[in-house]
């Protein structure tokens, strides 16, 4: 069946006003769509750009019963949306993605759950819904092992290594006996993802794999084409694409793996919109992540992802401002830095607050260039390895 693409002109909503929501509103009002945003943040930074703003909580039933009403269609920018607002929207207007998918991923023990039983490779890991259950499962992962929460963990919060019974017994106290996974701690090579569109009839446009290196549990930096052997990039596409297929999925997600010895990878995550390690899209690439979200929403023909060119992607956060703004005129004198800030009011330690997207001729120009003008804005520090290019 052939769905009416929703055209310029349309309202389009987006739950969610933080940097992904902003991101998002600016590629639809550059497209000529008029943009509502629900965020119950007054200053909320895709609320003040947007064409109306919906300052409520996300369960608000009147606030979604106007967004139902008003928009032709509704996406979310993060996975702790709650599914059930999305299942109630859609009774009335498109919703991309659905509840269902958004509903798997944001609880990781489904969410693992759901890719074992797909054959997705994943770290060993075992479910753990009460403390008795704790010695089987660590058993299960053997140590060290990272307890994780199943819901609303995110950036590396709310996990926590341990390396005895006791030791897990008393983080599995500290994170309030929720439901938790266990999952072996495994030696990482190296941090990937991909990020994908798919359209409401299986279409998908898949974006080179990203290498991923964080700092404090926090993306820090993404190189892009990834330092992997070509069986790598293409096993990690066909595992995204397979993922987003057997989801169901309609909107623009991104998976995360872990490369290991042995030259294997296996998923991490599964983030159900846009992703920070896809920022890079916004300057290196024909079509990026978020006109590929407006694209996948109004059932337009995806993008072209091509990638013109290896770029790095340097994540900004609060800890850069100190008391004053930074030296912007130290990135901004490098004619192939791109600067993008989020327009939030106060920088915390750990906010992300902005990036930018250095493009060069060779990924390795485009590190030098990228690390240096950090340095310039008071950021030391490299890569946490220095992986040679794979063979
Ligand atoms: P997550 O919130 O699950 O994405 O985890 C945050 C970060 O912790 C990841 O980006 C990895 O650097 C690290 N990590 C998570 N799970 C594992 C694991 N099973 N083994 C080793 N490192 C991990």
């Amino acid at each position: 069946m052939t769905l009416p693409m929703i055209l310029p002109g349309a309202t389009l909503g987006v739950l969610g006003g933080g940097q992904l929501g902003r991101m998002f509103t600016i590629a639809a009002l550059t497209m000529g769509y008029r943009v509502i945003v629900l965020d119950p943040d007054k200053n909320s930074p895709a609320g003040m750009i947007a064409s109306e703003h919906i300052c409520a909580d996300y369960r608000d039933a009147a606030a979604l019963e106007r967004m139902s009403r008003e928009c032709a269609a509704v996406t979310t920018e993060f996975e702790n949306v709650h599914a059930d607002s999305l299942r109630i929207l859609a009774r009335h207007t498109i919703v991309r993605p659905g509840g269902d998918a958004v509903a798997i991923v944001q609880d990781r023990a489904q969410e693992k759950s759901f890719l074992r039983d797909n054959g997705f490779a994943t770290a060993p890991f075992a479910l753990v819904n009460t403390a008795a259950d704790l010695e089987a499962a660590l058993k299960a992962t053997g140590f060290p092992a990272l307890l994780k929460i199943s819901r609303f963990g995110y950036d590396g919060k709310g996990q926590m290594k341990v390396n005895s019974l006791d030791e897990a017994k008393t983080a599995y106290a500290a994170m309030g006996n929720e439901i938790c996974v266990v999952e072996g701690f495994l030696p990482l090579v190296a941090e990937l993802s991909v990020v994908l569109a798919r359209d409401h009839a299986g279409k998908t446009a898949c974006y080179p794999a990203a290498e991923n290196q964080h700092r404090n549990g926090i993306l820090d930096i993404s190189m892009v084409p990834a330092r992997v052997s070509q069986k790598i990039a293409d096993q990690a596409r066909d595992m995204a694409v397979g993922i987003a297929g057997k989801l169901n999925y309609c909107g623009v997600m991104a998976v995360e793996f872990f490369l290991l010895e042995g030259d294997r990878i296996v998923v991490n995550e599964i983030a159900p919109r846009p992703h920070n390690s896809g920022h890079y899209t916004l300057d290196a690439c024909l079509t990026d992540q978020f006109e590929q979200q407006v694209r996948a929403l109004c059932g337009l023909p995806l993008g072209e992802p091509r990638l013109f060119s290896p770029v790095v992607m340097v994540n900004l956060l609060g800890d850069v401002w100190g008391d004053s703004q930074p030296a912007w005129g130290a990135l901004l004198k490098h004619p192939n830095i791109k600067l993008h800030l989020y327009g939030k009011q106060a920088a915390r330690p750990g906010r992300k607050m902005g990036h930018f997207n250095c493009v060069a001729q060779t990924l390795e120009a485009g590190l030098a260039t990228a690390l240096a003008a950090r340095a310039a804005i008071g950021v030391e520090g490299a890569p946490s390895d220095a992986r040679e290019p794979a063979a």
